[in-house]
């Protein structure tokens, strides 16, 4: 699980110091998926970066799986981003000197995983780009980039998924394809889905909604209805 125990950042500027993050407390259970929605500038990326330990804490914890990440060194760290965690971006982040194959390849390598080949290559069937293994990124459309990214995230078997804006370069067909293979992937491999988007309908997919508001994290308890719902159960 992941716990989030009254988590603060805050970073000197030229104003003085600035409260990003202001207390935040979170419980998530493996497997569960989960949606970050709030304005921007409300705090969502920097909270993901801090439950990815790409960044750290000014105050208060995190757990994962057990583990405080504040005990851990900055080897402890890379073994954790190696191993444990993974990151899509709203802008792809493929290499693009490598193509789809080698991209999704790239992490097992780095992790020393046998048969790394056979794997991306499963990986790419699953997302659906079989056809597309010696494509260069910008040979890609921006659905089939992320469909890669998404692979490459998945390769290693993550427990945690992390995804800042996942559709947020994608038109819709393209955004549904995208969020398909996500809860694909969360089902079959139990991997948590904690994903940051302004986009309602993958929101909706979650089975859990948190609010982000000026630094400050509060859980929707119910997920957002239709307008025309809630006026037919009142007439009733
Ligand atoms: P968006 O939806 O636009 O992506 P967000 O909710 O992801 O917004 P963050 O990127 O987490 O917002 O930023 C939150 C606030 O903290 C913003 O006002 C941003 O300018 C500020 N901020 C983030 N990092 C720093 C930094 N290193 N130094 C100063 N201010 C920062
Ligand atoms: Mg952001």
């Amino acid at each position: 699980a992941i716990t989030v125990n009254n988590l603060i950042k805050s970073v000197a500027t030229q104003e003085g110091e600035l409260t990003i993050l202001n207390g935040i407390n979170m419980d998530v259970k493996l497997g569960e998926s989960v949606a970050i929605l709030g304005p921007s500038g409300s705090g969502k990326s920097t909270l993901l970066g801090l439950l990815a330990a790409l960044d750290s804490p000014s105050a208060g914890e995190i757990w994962l799986d057990g583990t405080a990440l504040s005990v851990l060194d900055e080897e402890g760290k890379a073994a954790l981003r190696k191993h444990s965690v993974s990151f899509i971006f709203q802008s792809f982040m493929l290499v693009d000197t490598l193509n789809a194959l080698e991209n999704v390849m790239l992490p097992a390598e780095l992790s020393g995983i046998e048969d790394a080949k056979q794997k991306a290559e499963a990986m790419l069937e699953r997302v659906g780009l079989s056809h597309r293994l010696n494509h260069f990124p910008n040979q890609l459309s921006g659905g089939e980039q992320q469909r890669v990214a998404i692979a490459r995230a998945f390769i290693c078997e993550p427990k945690v998924l992390f995804a800042d804006e996942p559709t947020g370069n994608l038109d819709g067909a393209n955004s549904d394809k995208v969020a398909d293979m996500l809860f694909e992937l969360n089902r079959e491999s139990d991997t948590t889905l904690i994903l940051v988007t302004h986009d309602m309908q993958l929101a909706n997919r979650c089975e859990r909604q948190f609010l982000m508001q000026s630094g400050q994290l509060s859980e929707s308890t119910s997920k957002s209805q239709p307008v025309m719902k809630s006026v037919s159960v009142e007439a009733s």
